[in-house]
């Protein structure tokens, strides 16, 4: 959610409150007998027999879930046994991530109403006050940044108002969690007025579109999947990555929406599209360009291909 690959602040703090199942519950009928070894298979002859091992093991939970969560588990189920327990490149991997993120997709348009709403704004502020409770700032700090927002705020109205939050040390990132809080360190109030304008606006766009939201309850999802899976461990293991990869792939997504809907903001605003472009490629300063399924921002050279073409289309 935060708008560089800053892990220090940006990444850890947006999963905090998730509701991560401890000691999932034993199910008998789905339990494996104990003298049954469910260590994943090491030869492709092996596959057969541990995929049956593992079929009778989940299949009294798949007979009680709903298509979408058993379609996932079917295909954990199949990347277990048929290719190894990290990798899931396979077709039936890919169907149950797509699975598990429309399934998140279809709690969050269904469940999410005002009591949700006003429960993020007051996580936001559990979050604000239990961490990062910005003790020493002048107040001028927050009020240029306030006033930057205001501006994006002013010609992209939006009932949503966005409260910016400066935090303690001089550090270049920014992120939100949902609520109204967008959280930028000292240093994005240094930068050129347009390139501070396109963080803060990437950011609104995140909360605009509830992405932080989204993310957590895919995240949740899958790790309720893997509960429901805890009668074979290396299926619930499985599940659980399979559950991170379609987090951070939702997440790359939602990366791409922030800085193309960031960019109209900032257009309204009278910056120039091209700030997105300056302040992202800045952001990446020397790292080197990576790119690994479970990165939970894509690749820059990705976002500046992707905003070339939005602008492309603009113009
Ligand atoms: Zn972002």
């Amino acid at each position: 959610m935060n708008i560089a690959s800053t892990r220090a602040l940006g990444s850890t703090p947006i999963q905090a409150t998730s509701c991560v199942p401890t000691a999932a519950p034993q199910s008998e009928a789905g339990r494996a007998p104990d003298t049954v070894d469910l260590s994943p298979p090491a030869t492709a002859a092996e596959a057969p027999r541990f995929r049956n091992l593992l079929r009778a093991s989940t299949q009294a939970h798949l007979a009680s879930l709903p298509a979408a969560v058993a379609l996932a588990l079917a295909a954990c189920e199949r990347s277990v046994a048929e290719v190894e327990l990290r990798r899931f490149e396979t077709p039936e991997a890919q169907a149950g991530i797509r699975a598990i993120r429309d399934l998140a997709g279809q709690i969050t348009a269904g469940v999410l109403c005002e009591a949700n709403r006003t429960e993020e704004i007051a996580e936001s502020r559990r979050f604000r006050e239990g961490f990062l409770l910005p003790t020493d700032n002048p107040p001028e700090l927050a009020a240029r940044g306030q006033a930057l927002m205001d501006r994006l705020e002013g010609s992209s109205p939006s009932a949503l108002k966005t409260k910016v939050v400066v935090l303690d040390g001089p550090t270049l990132m920014a992120f939100v969690r949902g609520g109204e809080n967008l959280y930028i360190g000292q240093d994005v109030l240094d930068l050129p007025e347009e390139e501070a304008a396109a963080i803060l606006a990437h950011e609104r766009a995140h909360l605009l579109e509830r992405h932080p939201t989204l993310a957590s309850i895919c995240t949740e999802v899958g790790l309720a999947l893997a509960t429901q899976a805890a009668g074979s461990p290396p299926l619930a293991a499985a599940i659980k990555q399979l559950g991170a990869l379609a987090t951070a792939g939702l997440q790359r997504d939602q990366e791409f929406q922030a800085d193309a809907l960031g960019s109209e903001m900032l257009e309204r605003a009278g910056y120039p599209r091209s700030a997105m472009t300056r302040v992202l490629t800045r952001l990446q300063g020397d790292r080197t360009e990576t790119s690994h399924p479970t990165d939970d921002h894509p690749p820059l050279s990705k976002r500046l291909e992707a905003l070339a073409t939005s602008a492309t289309a603009h113009h």
